[in-house]
């Protein structure tokens, strides 16, 4: 058994895994989460600041939630990150959309490269066979 204080409260509860938070805590960080949400649907035009005043949360919480996808904004909302590879502005998630399809490209040619992997041996194989005919 993995017992540890939670980061927030400082209680002993028994870790199982991700966030050391106790389960009351937890409890807490998901009705705020609900309460964000419903803030920034209330209001799609409240900057980060805002939302983080308003609803007693981090800004480093809110940011967190918005890498998670947990939380999307409008268009036209002013709370942006940067994609973590060219730095384009986005509303959520870590990668712009450009940056995701060019990383889905190329876990896409890596498959690529594994699949051919097998055919380039049998290739080989057939032309050993070959070189064994002609003797
Ligand atoms: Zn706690
Ligand atoms: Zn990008």
């Amino acid at each position: 058994m993995d017992v540890r204080n939670c980061k927030d409260c400082g209680k002993l509860f028994n870790y199982i895994g991700g966030v050391p938070l106790c389960p009351t805590c937890v409890k807490k960080l998901d009705d705020k989460f609900v309460q964000v949400k419903e803030y920034i649907y209330d209001h799609p035009k409240a900057g980060v600041q805002e939302v983080s005043e308003e609803n007693d949360v981090t800004p480093g919480q809110i940011r967190k939630w918005i890498r998670e996808e947990r939380l999307a904004f409008a268009e036209d909302s002013p709370i942006g990150l940067a994609c973590e590879s060219c730095g384009a502005l986005i509303k959520t998630g870590r990668f712009c959309k450009q940056c995701k399809d060019k990383i889905a490209n190329n876990l896409g040619n890596l498959y690529k490269d594994k699949v051919q992997e097998p055919q380039k041996r049998k290739d080989f194989h057939d032309r050993a066979k070959m070189r064994f005919l002609d003797n």
